[in-house]
Formats: C-alpha cells, structure tokens, sequence
C-alpha cells in the first residue's frame, strides 16, 4: 500500500492553477464522494478518509470561492481504526453555488467528461485522490478507481480512455472497478495527473523488471542451447562406446574412427571445436556428417545384438 499512499500523497499536493481544472477536480470530488445535504440543502458536503485529501479538497474550494465559509469535521469510528473527514461548505446560497457550479462543469463535453484536455487530467486526478489505488510496480502493474455507480464508471472509464490510455471495466463485490494494467500507459496517467517522483518510481521499476526479463530471456535461452549441445554429446558417446563394445573403434574407417576418439575424449567440446582438432581441419557439417555414419552404424549394431 505503501506506494499508492506516496502517490495519493503527492496528487494532494497538486494544486491546479487554472480555475477550470479546479472546477473538474471538485466535480470529480463531488461525484465520487460528495453530498448536498440538509432541509434546505444548506450543506455541500465532501467525505475523504485521507486529512491530507481532505485538506486539499479545501485549498481549491477556497481558491475557487474564498468567500464562503467551509468547515472541517472529523468523525473516527469507534474502533479508532477508520476516520472519515468531511470538508463542508455552509449556507444555502454557497451550497447552491459550488453544486450547481460543479454540474455544470460535469456535464460538459462527450459522455459528460470535461471537453478541455487540461480538465479532464484534473477530474482523473481527483477520481484517484477520491476512490483510487495503485500496486507497487515491483509486484504487478496495476491502477483502479472503484465506485458503486455504473454511469460514474463509465466516464471515467471514458475520461482515462479520452487521453489515449487502455483502460477496462469489471465487476468486484458490488462495486464497479475501471482498471489499467498497462505500465506503459499508467506511467503515462501518473505524468497526466501530475505525480511526478511516482512516475520516476514506477518507471525506474519498470526499466529494472525489464532489464531483468531480458537476462533472463538470454540466460534461458543459453541453458537450453547448451543443454541441447551435451545431451547431443552424450547421445554421440552412447554411440561410440556401443560400436567400441560390439566390434572395437579400430574397426571403424579411419575418418570415423578420428571423430569417435576426439569425440570421447572431449565430451563438453562443440562441433565446431571437434572440427578444429582434426588433421586436416574440418567443417562443421563434416564433423556432423561422420557423427551421423556412427549413428547409423550403431543403430546397426544395437539391431543386431538386442540385449546391449
Ligand atoms: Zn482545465
């Protein structure tokens, strides 16, 4: 958890400038966790488990409508183990305000995510301040924004999808969970939201993992090469000590017999190696070529005397 805390942690701390990302970030706030409550709807209330999201939450209501009055509550549950924060704006007409203020923001554009690239960065951003985790990349890569509401689902399915990045949908005990596995892409949403030392984080992983998959691509694929080579080894000197046994190596053709003897003599050699040694040297395909008439002559023999 430890990562998704830093990157939450980071994401609190960025405060955007422009008053329409912080318009798309309040509305992202309101949708996920937000409340118009009271007999006269005098209270527009935000909910976070997180002081430090809750705190946030505050700055850009307070950069966007200095005037209002706000109030901070904390309740913690009885257990002391869970809290929740509440960041309350009081009175009817600023209630009114920020709300109505919010859905319009809300509805702009396609499939009602923000029209401007700038704000949907900001509404994305707040949905994972809101409702969002990451794993740590060393595990696995993964990046969720869980909530209850299917339209909600959709369009921040439809806001991650809107910048160019894969993203699915899936179900998780009645909740609606939109999904990123693609390191490359949630790299490229920690840029887009602004968590900038997660990015250098995850991607650092990311480069580690990826240097490490391909040693070990390199290592395997050098194992079962030289694994391929000695069982070939072994199977030749099979071979050899069979004829040697059945009829004796000298009465192999000379040409043979000079393969059978280096090629007992040097298990581990290669092919090439074997062809080194020779006088005259020889090539490749004919060492090979020879180590397939010992082959042949030994299937001959083994026919020949079924019990050895
Ligand atoms: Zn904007």
């Amino acid at each position: 958890m430890a990562f998704s805390d830093d990157t939450r942690q980071e994401l609190a701390r960025v405060i955007p400038s422009a008053r329409c990302c912080r318009l798309a970030e309040l509305s992202a706030f309101y949708e996920l966790s937000g409340f118009l409550l009271g007999r006269h709807n005098q209270f527009l209330d935000f909910n976070t488990s997180w002081p430090y999201v809750a705190r946030k939450i505050l700055l850009v209501i307070k950069g966007l409508y200095p005037d209002l009055p706000t109030q901070v509550l904390m309740v913690r549950s009885r257990s002391r183990r869970s809290q929740v924060c509440t960041v309350r704006v009081l009175g009817r007409a600023g209630a009114g305000q920020v709300y109505q203020e919010i859905k319009e923001q809300s509805v702009m554009g396609q499939a009602g995510i923000p029209r401007k690239k700038c704000c949907r960065r900001a509404y994305l951003r707040g949905a994972f301040l809101c409702a969002g985790s990451i794993t740590n990349p060393e595990r696995t890569y993964h990046l969720e924004i869980t909530t209850e509401q299917s339209r909600l689902a959709e369009k921040i399915l439809a806001a991650i999808w809107s910048l160019d990045l894969e993203a699915g949908m899936t179900q998780r005990k009645g909740s609606l969970v939109v999904y990123m596995k693609d390191g490359g892409d949630i790299a490229s949403l920690l840029g887009l939201m602004g968590a900038h030392s997660a990015l250098l984080q995850f991607e650092n992983v990311r480069v580690m993992k990826e240097m490490r998959n391909q040693v070990n691509r390199l290592v395997n694929c050098e194992t079962a090469n030289v694994d391929k080579t000695v069982q070939a080894a072994m199977a030749q000197i099979e071979d050899i000590e069979l004829i040697d046994a059945v009829i004796g190596l000298e009465e192999l053709p000379p040409k043979l017999r000079e393969v059978a003897r280096l090629r007992r003599e040097h298990p581990y050699a290669s092919i090439q190696e074997l062809g080194e040694m020779m006088t005259p040297q020889l090539s490749k395909s004919g060492v090979n070529y020879r180590l397939r008439q010992i082959r042949e002559k030994a299937r001959q023999l083994d026919k020949l005397n079924p019990k050895s």
